[in-house]
């Protein structure tokens, strides 16, 4: 079966659980091989790689694909495509996965599908577009197929591969060299999972009613091993802080469960959230139009189902 390319996403030398969905997600369509991208690859990485059912593993380690920005990923990626004509490379839909994506499709003159949330047979890809208000099925026709997965489009299932590591190294262009990384500041991580990759997401809207209200959210949150979402009305009113924001001006997230509370519907969230596999609406409206997109929905006052809600989740641990 032909070489599929996922590229993996790491921090601090661990796989984040988005590539195994793609090498999961590759395995059904061809043989996975993953490819490194930048030093401090570990045993511990090879063996996560291999569990999944990566054959084998592409390992750029030179510090300067890291030292410039997105550019080095591309050239790495287009060098392998040349190398070992794959018959795809699959991308995270992640803001920079989609930028190496669209600058390896440039390189390759292949066609890139971005935002996908399934894949099919021949590469038929599974997208939700204009704010996610359609739904289409594409597919590329030129060149070698560059797809971006939305993280939690699939369940990662493990299933042994070889795990043969093959080193990389690719000279850059000038061209990649353009922009160079001068500084990371790594951003204190809490205890919850990040908001585009949880498998659960609990969101609080206007109805939340205030910033300390919000403990009502993180309560059924930590109980759930979720991650923690807001409205814009939420975040505009300063009760949660911007990076949490979910909708079209915030972050997309494809989540398992996806719990919107005291949150009405608008367009533009929903434009964030609807490809979530299930959705649950606490409003005391029975109007509100989150209910045409929930499949479970509540009628009441969040501040009494919440916390219920959580208490039950508790009681069941
Ligand atoms: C260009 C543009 C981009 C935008 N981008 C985004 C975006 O990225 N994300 C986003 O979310 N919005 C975005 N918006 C804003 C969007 O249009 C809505 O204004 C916003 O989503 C409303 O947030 P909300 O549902 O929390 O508030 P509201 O629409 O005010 O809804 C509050 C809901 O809470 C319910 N409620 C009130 N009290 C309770 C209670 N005690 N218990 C239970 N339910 C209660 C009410 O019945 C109501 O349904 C954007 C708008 C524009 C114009």
């Amino acid at each position: 079966m032909s070489e599929i390319l996922v590229l993996v996403e790491h921090v601090d030398g661990e796989v984040k659980k988005v590539t195994l969905e793609l090498l999961t997600l590759a395995r059904s369509l061809g043989t996975p091989a993953a490819v490194w991208a930048g030093p401090g690859i570990t045993d511990d990485a090879k063996a996560r790689l291999a569990e999944y059912g990566a054959d084998k593993i592409y390992v750029a380690g030179a510090d300067e694909i890291v030292d410039y920005v997105v550019a080095p990923k591309a050239e790495l990626l287009a060098h392998l495509v040349a190398d070992k004509s794959p018959a795809a490379v699959l991308v995270a839909a992640t803001t920079e996965g989609k930028e190496v994506a669209g600058r390896l499709a440039v390189k390759t003159g292949s066609g890139v599908i971005t935002d996908a949330v399934g894949l099919g047979e021949g590469f038929v890809a599974d997208q939700s577009i204009f704010g996610g208000g359609v739904n289409v099925r594409s597919k590329v026709s030129k060149g070698t197929p560059i797809i971006a997965v939305r993280p939690n489009s699939t369940a990662p299932v493990a299933a042994a591969g070889a795990g043969t590591e093959e080193q990389v190294s690719v000279t850059l262009t000038a061209s990649a060299r353009a922009a160079r990384v001068l500084e990371r500041v790594k951003q204190e991580k809490g205890a919850r999972p990040e908001l585009t990759e949880a498998a659960i997401v609990v969101s609080g809207g206007r109805g939340v009613g205030s910033a300390e209200n919000f403990s009502v959210i993180e309560g059924l949150a930590d109980a759930l091993g979720a991650a923690v979402g807001a409205s814009r009305a939420a975040t505009d009113a300063g009760w949660y802080p911007h990076q949490f924001q979910v909708g079209q001006t915030g972050k997309t997230v494809s989540p398992q469960l996806y719990i919107a509370a005291g949150i009405s519907g608008a367009i533009q969230h929903r434009a964030g959230m609807q490809t979530a596999k299930t959705i649950v609406a606490i409003n005391k409206d029975p109007e509100a139009p989150i209910f045409e997109l929930a499949d479970y929905g509540v009628v009441g006052d969040l501040h009494q189902v919440v916390p219920q809600l959580t208490e039950e989740v508790v009681k069941r641990k």
